[in-house]
């Protein structure tokens, strides 16, 4: 039996390719000359912008208005002039109002010594309001408000404070080299939180596959004087997945429908940690992020630390352009990630990485029928029934769907990883639970 921890039901074991993104150093991209950067990067309302075109902007102005309790506050990641504000497609297909803005002027901040400030005379409501000031939402992709995590309800303690590293999807390394990078900068983040949350237990958890980044983490806690178990977990796909590495962890289950606060859970990904570090010690807003830019058909993958609002197409550059046409480009990872077709696309606050996969990576195949072999559901880590919820969703029956577990299923892409007939699951669970969700909305306007 294995001696590292996992989820019990499900789970698959993609090749991890994360030795085919480079060395571990995290390298600067070059500024970008326009940033185009949105006002919805997060989940909840998108920010209200309150700039104009001709507007000149300094480093870290906030450009859009924090536009609700779930949502934040959007930073300029340069400072210029703004050029144009335009509405366009992200990487999920969705689309958003984007502020353009043309690098000019001074910056603020980067390539000048900063002072850190204390943050352990702040209270609580201080604390909170800074992390939501300074626009961070989670950076494990989610791109949920930190701050309305951080918020205990009455009579609702924090038992575990569970620090996500698992970084589980294949070819990303942008959390196992900002751990190997900023472990120090990371406790202190975890000193904050702990101050805030007051949590029984810290829990820092990442995969055996990453043992150099896990001992960066250990040796640090080690020399710090704060206690945090450094969970080595087994590598499994969806190890990162939120109630999965609750149940790994901790053995405690979320229930259907509820947030991990629930069972006593708080859980934040290892780069939004040191976002809130940045923000509390340096009240540096979220103007930027680890990238992962990889795959196949990219001459040289790295590991970069990007402007928010810095394309696609500039990245790859970066990366000295492609060594074959790439059949898909991904942003995330390849299980849980999004096809783009643009590669204007901007980076958000939610992009770890950029993926340029070659025909052999895709392994695209032709869709036949189901065989009912039930591979499906053996992977599944949710319990669920893959090919009986796309019978029902490819039907229309969305209500039946929502019967079997669709609001339950985490888009993990398991079952489509195992499916021997090529069927799009993930896809066809994608629109039916938006379908569903839109026939809620509609019950609740019909309701009142
Ligand atoms: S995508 Fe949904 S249905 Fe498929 S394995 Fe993951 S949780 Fe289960
Ligand atoms: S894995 Fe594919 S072919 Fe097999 S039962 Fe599931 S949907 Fe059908």
């Amino acid at each position: 039996m294995s001696k590292f921890k996992t989820f019990p039901k499900g789970g698959i074991h993609p090749p991890d390719n994360i030795s085919s993104t480079g060395d571990t150093a995290i390298r600067n991209a070059s500024l970008p000359t326009k940033a185009v950067i949105p006002m919805s990067q997060h989940i909840g309302a998108p920010a209200k912008c309150i700039v104009n075109v001709g507007d000149t902007i300094e480093e870290e102005q906030i450009i859009g208005e924090s536009a609700g309790y779930v949502s934040v506050p959007v930073h300029s990641s340069i400072p210029g002039k703004v050029v144009e504000i335009k509405d366009i497609y992200l990487s999920h297909g969705k689309t958003s109002q984007a502020v353009v803005i043309e690098l000019g002027g001074e910056f603020k901040r980067m390539g000048k010594t900063q002072q850190a400030k204390s943050w352990s005379s702040l209270n609580d409501d201080e604390i909170i309001k800074k992390i939501s000031s300074m626009g961070i939402a989670g950076q494990g992709g989610a791109t949920f408000p930190t701050h309305v995590k951080l918020i205990l309800p009455e009579g609702k303690d924090c038992d575990y404070l569970l620090i996500n590293a698992a970084e589980c999807e294949p070819y990303l390394t942008s959390d196992q080299n900002l751990i190997l990078e900023k472990s120090e900068e990371i406790i202190e983040g975890l000193k904050i939180l702990k101050k805030l949350l007051t949590p029984k237990k810290i829990i820092f958890a990442i995969e055996n596959n990453k043992m150099a980044s896990a001992k960066a983490m250990s040796d640090a806690v080690a020399e710090s004087d704060l206690d945090v178990d450094v969970e080595i977990l087994k590598v499994k796909y969806p190890q990162g997945a939120e109630k999965n590495i609750i149940k790994s962890c901790t053995g405690r289950e979320v229930p259907s429908g509820k947030l991990p606060l629930e069972i006593g859970m708080v859980v934040l990904n290892v780069e939004t940690v040191f976002s809130i570090y940045e923000a509390l010690v340096f009240d540096k807003p979220l103007v930027e992020r680890i990238v992962t830019i990889s795959g196949g058909a990219v001459k040289s993958p790295k590991t970069l630390r990007v402007k928010i609002g810095t394309t696609y197409r500039q990245l790859l550059e970066e990366c000295d352009g492609l060594t074959e046409e790439p059949v898909k480009v991904i942003s995330g990872g390849p299980m849980m990630g999004f096809g783009i077709f643009d590669l204007d696309t901007p980076v958000t606050k939610g992009t770890s990485g950029i993926l340029f996969l070659t025909k052999k990576e895709v392994k695209a195949a032709q869709q036949t029928s189901c065989i009912a072999c039930g591979r499906c559901i053996k992977a599944c880590p949710m319990g669920l029934n893959p090919s009986e919820m796309n019978k029902l969703t490819l039907n229309f029956l969305f209500e039946e769907a929502q019967d079997m577990g669709l609001l339950d299923c985490m888009d993990c892409g398991s079952c489509a990883f195992v499916c021997p007939a090529h069927i799009p699951l993930v896809q066809s669970f994608r629109m039916g639970k938006n379908q569903l969700r839109a026939i809620m909305m509609e019950k609740k306007g019909a309701n009142r």
